[in-house]
């Protein structure tokens, strides 16, 4: 079978892998659609997180772990599902491939799927997990206003699953007036572009400019803000543009440096600092419900389908932030 395996930075080749064989306990799937993630990137760009996202099949590295599927074969001790279900993995690992086998201890990070919803809209569940996630650790109110830097996948991913019980203001900023459009789209209340305005400085305008006690720097007037971008200066953004007391910064990307922060700004402002990484199973099929029930569009992010035979082009695209939001590879 096709599979796209990882051979170093920028470097993923499709190669040719016997099928897995079903294991005993677990089942084997024809992988019909699989996202690349964020976490796929930090693979690809820096070679990060290759062990965590990648599984050893045939002395490959494959790479992809947000696919749908069919199951196809049912290991003789495994027990839940039979062939022909159609599933959602999330976690299992080697989902860039023809085929996936996912053992049985693993079982419970698959997801029956309706009959109604396509497998590309499905492999999309993933990401929206996350953001649930982070929308459930700090749930703003419909007067609540959120600043949200960055709208990627997650970052939009954040904003639908907001959108999809808040009526909370919601401010945007990237630096891609293509993604802009999209946030715009599924609900925020503003966006700025951060190529061109300082966006501190536009959210203190729209949000209000307050003192903080002994403290130089002035604060903005939002409750909540998320950091979905993962740079430095986002993560310092967030930290400033928060009410002078008690917000909360909601830390939801991974960062590739180190950063330093003003502590200070966190002590003199009461501020909580929470971070966003994972989700409960429940989260899982409650991200799933909001998709399968056409409470939040997912098919606005899948910007790009590619066969699998293409996917080392499907990371070229998905690379290029001023084109792709998620991109989905298929399998015919
Ligand atoms: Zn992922």
């Amino acid at each position: 079978m096709k599979a796209c395996a990882f051979y170093g930075k920028r470097d993923v080749r499709v190669v040719d892998i016997p099928v897995p064989k079903v294991p005993s306990n677990g089942v084997l799937i024809h992988v019909k659609a699989c996202g690349i993630c964020g976490t796929d990137m930090h693979v690809y760009n820096s070679a990060l997180l290759v062990e965590a996202s990648t599984k050893k099949i045939g002395g490959h590295l494959i790479i992809g772990h947000e696919f749908t599927g069919e199951i196809v074969e049912i290991g003789p001790d495994a027990d839940g599902f039979k062939p022909g279900d159609r599933v959602c993995s999330v976690h299992n690992k080697g989902g860039l491939a023809e085929y996936a086998a996912v053992e049985g201890d693993r079982l419970e990070n698959l997801f029956s799927i309706p009959d109604h919803l396509p497998y590309k809209t499905a492999a999309t569940l993933e990401p929206l997990c996350n953001p649930v996630h982070s929308f459930h650790m700090r749930e703003p109110g419909d007067d609540e206003t959120v600043a949200l830097f960055g709208s990627g996948v997650i970052g939009l991913g954040y904003l639908q699953a907001l959108r999809a019980y808040s009526r909370a203001r919601v401010i945007v900023v990237d630096i891609s007036d293509f993604k802009l459009d999209v946030a715009r789209k599924i609900g925020a209340s503003e966006t700025i572009n951060a190529k061109n305005t300082d966006a501190v400085k536009k959210i203190k305008e729209i949000t209000g400019e307050h003192t903080v006690r002994y403290q130089p720097s002035t604060a903005g007037g939002c409750d909540v803000a998320v950091d979905c971008a993962g740079i430095p200066l986002t993560l310092r953004q967030c930290l400033e543009v928060l009410k002078p007391e008690n917000g909360t910064a909601i830390v939801a990307a991974i960062y590739e440096d180190e950063i330093p922060i003003d502590a200070n700004m966190v002590v003199f402002k009461y501020m909580s600092v929470l971070g966003s990484m994972g989700y409960y199973p429940e989260e899982t099929e409650e991200a799933l419900r909001l998709i399968a029930d056409g409470r939040v569009n997912r098919d606005i992010l899948v910007t790009h389908t590619l066969p699998l035979k293409d996917a080392a082009r499907g990371f070229e695209v998905q690379k290029d932030p001023e084109k792709s939001i998620k991109v989905v590879i298929v399998n015919e």
